[in-house]
């Protein structure tokens, strides 16, 4: 696989799919990747990555950037609340606001900031003990806080759980944003970025597809 064949698939699918060319983004997941793969990608012309990480981050990007001008990057693992600040200031759009402690560290740096990134909501869709997120029956008060609090929240992320079909989590996914008027979808991965589209994800978090295996951390 490589990017043109992963955008070759992406294209097909919108169009299978009855979705507007252009309406599902591409973000090309390089955590624990080595720099010369990044860079080819550049090379080629990309410029939305994801990252799971903000110290690996912090030393990839500013200089990224810098060579290759603008680019946006998006935070999508699991965000501590004491690098919050820096997250806001590395990122373009944070996928993992994933409890009132760390909403309430980003609505307080984004008012001191008077700008704040993207923020999707990740959802626990298997109800996983072991995994972060939002529990399905505790969105909807979440998301009024989140309101409250003026966050920009502007869609919902899921990682479905490994091994189980994930459709039906794609599904629900996109019930509930729909249901709180919410137009951002995050999900679907390399092995199954397509059945997510179908279900109407906005932005697929791509990783190995692209730049091939990611050597055991
Ligand atoms: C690593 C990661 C991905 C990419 O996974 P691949 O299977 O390599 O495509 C997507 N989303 C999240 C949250 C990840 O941590």
């Amino acid at each position: 696989m490589s990017l043109s064949d992963i955008q070759t698939r992406l294209t097909a699918a919108e169009t299978a799919h009855g979705r507007a060319p252009g309406s599902v983004h591409l973000i090309a997941v390089s955590k624990v990747q080595p720099l010369d793969r990044v860079r080819a990608v550049l090379a080629e012309g990309h410029r939305l990555f994801g990252e799971n990480y903000v110290q690996e981050a912090a030393g990839k990007w500013p200089d990224l950037r810098t060579e290759f001008g603008p680019l946006a990057v998006h935070m999508i693992g699991p965000l501590q609340t004491n690098k919050a600040k820096q997250a806001m200031d590395l990122f373009d759009a944070i996928h993992s606001v994933d409890r009132p402690s760390l909403a309430q560290k980003l609505a307080n740096l984004a008012q001191s900031k008077g700008s704040c990134p993207d923020l999707f909501v990740q959802v626990n869709t298997g109800q996983e003990p072991q995994k972060a997120g939002i529990l399905p029956a505790d969105l909807d008060p979440f998301l009024k806080e989140c309101r409250a609090m003026s966050l920009p929240i502007c869609g919902l992320m899921c990682i479905p759980p490994e091994g189980l079909d994930p459709i039906p989590h794609f599904t629900e996914l996109a019930g509930m944003a729909a249901r709180n008027g919410l137009s951002g979808l995050s999900m679907g991965m390399s092995s199954d970025f397509e059945s997510a589209i179908a279900k109407g994800a906005t932005h697929i978090r791509v990783g190995s597809a692209i730049f091939g295996a990611r050597r055991p951390a």
